[in-house]
């Protein structure tokens, strides 16, 4: 029998949640319920200098204040530096790291100088250069650590981008920094095997990491979870989402008197899961939600006639 499903909520408290987060959080919680399984928290506290006060508190209220509610209690990565020290120590056994003393500096020189990259950074479509991946040089500073991407790097099928080939997103990449924090790449895989997750659900800007994450959970033994990426979401006009539109922060609303039930319906609307101006909680799309329906590209909001957005 195939495991019972299992997604996960993982912001990051570094600001307010807003309409875009929301959104793919409210297609989250739909495939899990739809599939009569979990959704667990994580809250992803794992880069303190980022970290803002009270953040963490107001994404739980503002999910709960929409009826997104989630199962168990919340894992804190702030909590967790024994196990990704662990698996840290895991993959350096088994020679998938390597010490690179490479500044951001270096990085972009090499690149600019060897490739036709159209910018010298480190990125999409533009790798790191391996400098060190052979020995590096010696340097008064401390390294970071990088994994070793293997060559083709892993493919996979996106539950609703399709074949993804993720061949031009970059080369070996940092998993502990320099200044000893442990990287996003390395802590998701390591909380998503401890939360036993069987599908991650979150935005297309996460997209080119897949690759990257595939092959550390291929390095650590583990069977990867299922991917879906929901598209961006667009502002009414057609342009990424924005302060145009006044505030896209989903405490602001609720502090201004918005019914939540708006605001669901206005992403569900974008989501093409009701007509535009429904006014619903999430619990009433399970019925109607269906995956097949989501958008492949970026989409934009419907006009609000409940005066949520300027039309
Ligand atoms: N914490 C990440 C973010 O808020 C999401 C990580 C993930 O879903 O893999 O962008």
């Amino acid at each position: 029998m195939a495991s019972p499903y299992r997604g996960r909520f993982a912001p990051s408290p570094t600001g307010p949640l807003h309409l875009g987060h929301l959104r793919t959080f409210l297609v989250a919680w739909l495939r899990a319920r739809k599939a009569g399984g979990s959704i667990l928290m994580r809250m992803e506290d794992l880069d303190p200098p980022r970290v803002v006060a009270g953040a963490a508190e107001a994404i739980y209220r503002d999910l709960e204040w929409l009826g997104l509610s989630w199962d168990g209690e919340a894992m804190v990565q702030s909590d967790r530096t024994a196990a990704y020290e662990e698996a840290l120590s895991r993959l350096e056994s088994s020679g998938h790291l390597y010490p690179c003393i490479c500044s951001r500096k270096d990085i972009a020189a090499a690149i600019a100088g060897a490739s036709s990259a159209p910018h010298g950074v480190e990125g999409l479509g533009v790798r790191y250069p391996g400098t060190c991946r052979d020995g590096s040089g010696s340097s008064s500073k401390p390294p970071s650590i990088r994994f070793r991407m293997p060559e083709p790097p892993p493919t996979f099928v996106d539950e609703n981008a399709g074949p993804v080939d993720g061949h031009d997103w970059g080369g070996d990449f940092v998993v502990r920094r320099a200044d000893g924090l442990f990287a996003y790449q390395l802590a998701v895989v390591v909380d998503d095997i401890a939360q036993g997750i069987t599908e991650v659900v979150r935005g297309a800007d996460l997209l080119p990491s897949t690759p990257r994450q595939l092959a550390i959970f291929a390095a650590l033994g583990a069977t990867p979870p299922a991917f879906l990426h929901v598209p961006l979401l667009l502002g009414t006009d057609g342009r990424r989402l924005s302060k145009r539109f006044g505030s896209v922060a989903i405490g602001d609303y609720r502090e201004g008197g918005a019914a939540p039930q708006a605001l669901v319906g206005m992403l569900a609307a974008s989501l093409g899961l009701v007509a535009p101006g429904a006014e619903v909680m999430p619990e009433e799309l399970i019925p109607p939600f269906d995956a097949a329906l989501l958008p492949k590209e970026p989409a934009p909001l419907a006009p609000s006639p409940g005066g949520l957005l300027p039309s």
